[in-house]
């Protein structure tokens, strides 16, 4: 059985496109078949594993407005078994076009439908925000993983965030699960840093998951070689932390 994981958060830079790229390549690296849809206008994913987005046939704003079949978008990475719907800049225009739309909120759904069965796990790496294109992905979504930085301010912004998981539970997708609650950018030489975990633990229990993710340059570095961590430094922490999550995410199936 596949399951479709929406990596979301509506507040920019707390590790959504960074836990994309890496959570996918480690799960490929031990043996999964992963398909990553980049479905933030930014397509920082899309560069992060290598792709020139002037090399883009069909992307997923294709598929969502175009209705191209999602197989008709898929591309390979470097690595084996990872695969993925890429996004350009043409996907800025995707929120407004959907607006007036039949069956607006469902069309990531029916696409992914058509694909999900070539496929261990789809991650779907949404953009700032909880417009319809994150709407889109909580409906598509069998369950959703949310970042959160190790920073003054962490759950700011949670409750929107799951008020609008509420919703779509509701209206649209009543099996949407989370999945996990993910603490990134962890910087072990500060107590606030070990303050935001316990306040996030308080919080979300055992949904936090065990591995927690440091800051590491070379997470940083990686995505300008348009690299995940796992092949531009495999010796690195970030690079073992990130399999340590996918081993992790994989013992919760
Ligand atoms: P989002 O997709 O939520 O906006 P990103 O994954 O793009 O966030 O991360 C924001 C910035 O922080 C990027 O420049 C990224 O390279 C960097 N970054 C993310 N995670 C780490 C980390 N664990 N250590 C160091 N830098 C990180
Ligand atoms: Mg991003």
């Amino acid at each position: 059985m596949s399951k479709i994981i929406a990596i979301a958060n509506q507040k920019g830079g707390v590790g959504k496109t960074t836990t994309s790229v890496n959570l996918g390549a480690g799960l490929a690296t031990v043996g999964k078949r992963v398909l990553l849809i980049d479905i933030d206008p930014q397509g920082n994913t899309t560069s992060g594993v290598g792709i020139n987005k002037a090399d883009v046939p069909n992307c997923i704003y294709d598929v969502l407005i175009n209705e191209v079949h999602p197989k008709e978008a898929i591309m390979q990475t470097e690595i084996d078994g990872l695969d993925i719907i890429p996004a350009t800049i043409q996907l800025a225009g995707a929120e407004i076009e959907l607006v007036p739309t039949i069956s607006r909120e469902v069309r990531l759904k029916k696409s992914l439908q058509q694909v999900r069965h070539l496929y261990d796990y789809i991650l779907i790496d949404c953009p700032p925000s909880l417009g319809i294109l994150t709407i889109n992905s909580l409906t598509a979504a069998d369950s959703v993983l949310i970042p959160i930085q190790c920073e003054y301010y962490a759950l700011e912004g949670l409750s929107q965030l799951l008020n609008t998981v509420r919703l779509v539970q509701k209206h649209l997708n009543t099996s949407l699960q989370i999945e996990g609650v993910l603490l990134t950018m962890f910087d072990a030489r500060t107590n606030l840093g070990i303050q935001v975990i316990e306040e996030v633990k308080k919080y979300f229990q055992q949904k936090v998951y065990k591995t927690v993710i440091p800051r590491n340059v070379r997470l940083s570095e990686a995505p300008s070689h348009g690299q995940s961590i796992i092949t531009y430094d495999p010796r690195s922490k970030g690079a073992e932390v990130y399999l340590e999550l996918a081993k992790e995410v994989i013992s919760y199936e």
